[in-house]
Order: structure tokens, then C-alpha cells, then sequence
């Protein structure tokens, strides 16, 4: 377990682009996206399928997804945003959030985006990290793990319906 990058993450002994954290969550963007936006959610314990998930930890996990997905919709104006959990490399518990921008196919935007990693791209993915950090905290009026999911700053700010 020692070798799992996914808890070095979480014990911030490894570097990435961390977008949200908490005391059982946490989100950041792939260091080699499929495409912009290319984010991970995962638990910060180590489990090795969602099974292993407890019923109120399931809720709140559910409900990070289905933000981040929002989030990646409003400010990248993604068409939709691809979910899926492979699992068969990294044995920590994860979901892969990837934004179609166009109406490219996953395998397409496979090939073509794997080489994001520096200049250009790197600032790109730096900028959405900062707006989506700007989006998690407080000062935004989201509300995680509420019943309602408020935006309510966001939305109004880039008049978003
Ligand atoms: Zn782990």
C-alpha cells in the first residue's frame, strides 16, 4: 500500500493538480488527461472498489461527481462529461471525469490529448484548476454536502442560468 500513488496524493506527498480536498475526498486534475478537464474524484482512504464505500460515504462521493461534472460543463462549455472507473492499474478507488468539448469520441480524444503535459496546455490546466479551486471554497456559496448544491456565485457571476 506504501506504493500507491493515489495515497501519496492524499497525504499530500505527492505533487498534483489538486483542485478539492477534505477530510474523506478529494479531486484534481490527471497529470496525462485524455483532455482539459480531465479530473479525478476519489476517497482519500485507500479501498479498492466502490463497494467498499459506506452508504453515507457513497451520498457524498455521488454528489462530488455530479458537481465536478457541473463545474466542467459551465466553465469549459463541454457538451457532456464522460464518467467511468476502470480500476485494473491504480487499485485506489476512483472515478474518471473526461469533458467532451466537441463531438470527438473518447478514443479520439485519447490519442490526440495525450500529450498534454507542458507549455500551453500545462497553463491551461493550471487556469482551470485555480477557477475550479475558486468554484470548492467557501467564499462561492457551494454548499457540498447539502441537500440543495448551490452555485449561487458562480452561477451569477458568469450568468449561467
Ligand atoms: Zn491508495
Amino acid at each position: 500500500m506504501n506504493e500507491c500513488i493515489f495515497c501519496e496524493i492524499a497525504n499530500r506527498r505527492a505533487e498534483t493538480y489538486l483542485i478539492y480536498m477534505d477530510d474523506r475526498f478529494m479531486i484534481f486534475h490527471d497529470i496525462r488527461p485524455m483532455n482539459l478537464g480531465h479530473v479525478i474524484v476519489a476517497p482519500r482512504r485507500h479501498i479498492e472498489d466502490i463497494s467498499e464505500l459506506t452508504d453515507e460515504e457513497y451520498k457524498d462521493f455521488m454528489s462530488l461527481v455530479v458537481i465536478t461534472a457541473r463545474l466542467l460543463r459551465k466553465i469549459l462549455g463541454a457538451k457532456r462529461v464522460t464518467v467511468f472507473s476502470i480500476g485494473a492499474k491504480i487499485t485506489h478507488f476512483h472515478f474518471h471525469l473526461v469533458p467532451i468539448l466537441n463531438d470527438e469520441k473518447l478514443s479520439e480524444i485519447g490519442s490526440k490529448f495525450s500529450a498534454m503535459k507542458e507549455g500551453a496546455d500545462r497553463t491551461k490546466i493550471i487556469n482551470l484548476v485555480e477557477e475550479m479551486k475558486k468554484c470548492f471554497s467557501s467564499q462561492w456559496g457551494l454548499i457540498i454536502y447539502g441537500h440543495r448544491i448551490c452555485f449561487s456565485r458562480f452561477w451569477w457571476s458568469h450568468n449561467i442560468k
